[in-house]
């Protein structure tokens, strides 16, 4: 899909996403499928490919649910403490490119900011003290404060009930398919996707969604409503 900036003059909203949209999607996929698995593995006194196996399987059991975002599921489950073991790696966090310069373009017009995420509040505590990027937020709503997952059915319909926005003048970005198609299905204007949310791994390929690179290509200009 050709990428075109977003037509900024039809926006009030701005919704984004935490994890692969703000931040590097890497600190995620390093802690969950390499750190906790080799941890889990000398815990269990079994090999790492093991406990990866054990562990996938456990991940494959409540994907797209809340207690897959749940620290306390996973902490109860796998017998490690998530949260201090989150936090003994947490200088590794990392900001995208140019996401704090955009998050202060887009206050300086007036958008109304929103982060929404499905990550747990303990987990986003730990980011919000290692990421400065907090403070330009109108508000911040995780997930399960609202006992939804963002790609479940009605989860932007009772975000509502915390924050009001009209969805035809909102912008979500999001490097979840499922969470992009679940915010079309319930009337949202404009999605934009993340095109490499994990700055190692491969640039995402889709035809449904415009996907940014960096977020310079949508920083509000003359031509789009500045
Ligand atoms: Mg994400």
């Amino acid at each position: 899909m050709k990428f075109e900036s977003p037509p900024w003059v039809e926006i009030d909203t701005v919704m984004f996403d935490m994890d692969g949209t703000l931040l590097d999607l890497h600190f995620d996929n390093f802690f969950w499928r390499d750190l906790v698995p080799e941890i889990y593995a000398k815990n269990k006194s079994i090999s790492k490919e093991e406990a990866l196996a054990m562990i996938t399987e456990n991940y494959k059991q409540v994907e797209g649910t809340l207690n897959w975002y749940s620290v306390d599921y996973w902490s109860h489950q796998l017998e490690i403490d998530i949260p201090e073991l989150k936090l003994s790696v947490a200088k590794q966090i990392a900001v995208r490119p140019n996401v704090e310069l955009f998050l202060s373009k887009l206050k300086n017009i007036n958008k109304q900011l929103l982060l929404v995420t499905n990550a747990h509040p303990k987990t986003l505590q730990i980011k919000m003290q290692h990421a400065r990027i907090f403070d330009y937020f109108d508000r911040i709503v995780s997930s399960h404060s609202l006992n939804l997952a963002k790609e479940n059915h009605g989860f932007f319909k009772r975000l509502q009930s915390v924050e009001t926005y009209n969805p035809k003048r909102t912008i979500l970005f999001d490097d979840s398919l499922a969470v992009l198609r679940q915010a079309k299905i319930e009337s949202l204007k404009y999605l934009w996707g993340i095109k490499k949310p994990d700055s190692q791994q491969e640039e995402l390929v889709c035809g449904e969604f415009p996907l940014v690179d960096d977020f310079e290509q949508c920083f509000p200009t003359l031509n789009n409503g500045l």
